[in-house]
């Protein structure tokens, strides 16, 4: 069975270069990501285009995700060298935006010594190092570090986000949306995002005309509107980074199964993010620990999984999407489909104010059960903005999940999607036309062979997000 759990990966200095990025491709990563933290523009901008023209040659579809900067508050850069912490030893803190030492943290935000707790504790990097602080001192404030570590590049310090003046998006967030607007980039991630209001605050278009906006969740304000932030975003991820400073790391593994129960009961794909792997930065292999990590986000029900240093700055970023990309195999190939659906059944929340959301949420739990009952192993989605196919991977079926779409931009948005294999749909007639030309495209672009019975869910009006017909079709022999 080919894998159905989708990887992203993050591009950064150690994979930017075609080769690198081919490589990637080819062992399965399915969303680039461009952090705007460490990077311009400019030179993301750059990335996304190698990225479009290496996928185009390769015959794959490769979504671009720009995962915006937030309110995060950052240390200059200590350069591409890891720096090591001992513990015990002193750090100052003071703001400048020049460069780091391990004897002094120059940290990038001017209101530092206003939102920082003097006496508490500070992580730096994800938790990498960990300083007791001090009193503030004039310009500065010492530290003692308490937990040792490396830091290297910019890593991020974190102030918990009640204390934080910034919200989300900031200006630069602001800045950024625009220019990859004009780059029409498939998603963009909110980092920091507090409130359902922040969301509409980005002021983009409702996918697919504008990018789907994935919400991070990592701040303990948006766990107390987590349905309201779900409900507004396209998709949602579990950024276990910030949101393990935020809440503690104890209580990580029990909030990520309840964010992605409440994404997959409102149909939205939830990523699980952050230190999956995180030893391939410097090593070969994934610790087992981190092997279990990335099985258990699956069958906790992620439609995808991340990679952030380990293909930014790792030694080797194509074997580590190629590890993840076995190891997701092997979960998927034993994920508990049956199981699954018989606890959608339960768990799915519908709009019933929302005819086009109830409707497709019926028609999808009619397919799910149909394919099972039949042993149909493809379902055919066609789709306008993708909440068909979407609503249907909810299921966790078992069967192939082909979407298609005539907006090219709902195809690189479905990337995302579990188990969705996305495919442009070049006919955009009344709906038999659209369905005999999907059956036609399954059988020479996925393989089906003429004659297989297939599941086809489609709508009567292609402007509308309902999906009304669901037909059992067998696939036709060529022309
Ligand atoms: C996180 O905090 O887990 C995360 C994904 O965000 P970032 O990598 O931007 O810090």
């Amino acid at each position: 069975m080919a894998r159905r759990t989708k990887i992203i990966a993050t591009i950064g200095p150690a994979s930017e270069g075609d080769q690198v990025l081919r490589g990637m491709i080819r062992a399965g990563m399915d969303v680039a990501r461009l952090g705007m933290a460490h990077s311009t523009l400019e030179e993301n901008a750059e990335r996304l285009k190698a990225i479009r023209r290496i996928a185009a040659e390769e015959g794959r579809t490769v979504g671009v995700l720009v995962d915006l900067t937030g309110p995060k508050v950052r240390a200059a850069s200590f350069g591409e060298d890891p720096v090591e912490f001992v513990e015990d030893a002193t750090v100052q803190l003071r703001i400048g935006h020049l460069r780091s030492r391990a004897s002094v943290i120059e940290v990038d935000y001017e209101a530092f010594f206003r939102d920082v707790e003097p006496g508490g504790r500070m992580s730096i990097g994800d938790g990498r190092v960990i300083l007791q602080l001090g009193d503030l001192d004039g310009e500065r404030i010492s530290g003692t570090v308490v937990h040792g570590g490396v830091l290297s590049g910019r890593p991020g310090l974190h102030i918990p986000a009640d204390r934080l003046s910034l919200s989300a998006p900031t200006p630069e967030d602001l800045r950024a949306v625009g220019y990859f607007l004009e780059h029409e980039v498939d998603m963009i991630a909110l980092s920091f995002v507090r409130s359902a209001d922040d969301i509409g605050r980005l002021g983009t278009e409702p996918h697919p005309n504008g990018p789907l906006v994935v919400a991070k969740i990592e701040t303990a304000a948006a766990l107390a509107d987590l349905q309201g932030i779900i409900e507004k975003s396209g998709a949602v991820m579990v950024a276990r980074g910030d949101l393990g400073n935020e809440c503690g790391i104890e209580v990580l593994p029990v909030l990520q199964k309840q964010i992605i129960r409440q994404c997959i009961s409102l149909g939205r794909p939830a990523i699980t993010a952050t230190q999956m792997f995180e030893s391939m930065i410097a090593g070969p292999e994934p610790t087992r620990a981190e092997v279990s990590d990335v099985a258990n986000a699956i069958w906790d029900g992620s439609s995808a999984v991340m990679l952030s240093g380990e293909t930014a700055v790792g030694i080797d970023p194509a074997n580590v999407v190629a590890t993840m990309s076995r190891v997701a195999e092997h979960a998927d190939e034993n994920f508990d489909h049956h199981g699954w659906s018989a606890e959608l059944a339960e768990l799915r929340l519908t709009d019933v104010d929302d005819p086009a959301s109830s409707v497709t949420d019926a028609m999808t739990f009619a397919t799910a059960r149909a394919v099972e009952e039949l042993g149909i192993s493809t379902i055919v989605c066609v789709s306008g903005s993708g909440f068909t196919v979407r609503s249907m991977a909810r299921f966790r079926p078992s069967a192939r999940i082909l979407g298609y779409s005539a907006d090219e931009r709902t195809v690189g948005q479905l990337s995302l999607s579990w188990g969705t294999e996305p495919f442009h749909l070049p006919e955009e007639g009344e709906v038999d036309r659209r369905v005999a030309r999907a059956l036609d495209l399954c059988r020479d672009q996925a393989g089906v062979p003429p004659g297989e019975l297939v599941a086809v869910l489609a709508g009567t009006d292609p402007t509308s997000r309902a999906t009304n017909e669901l037909r059992l079709e067998r696939v036709p022999g060529p022309a």
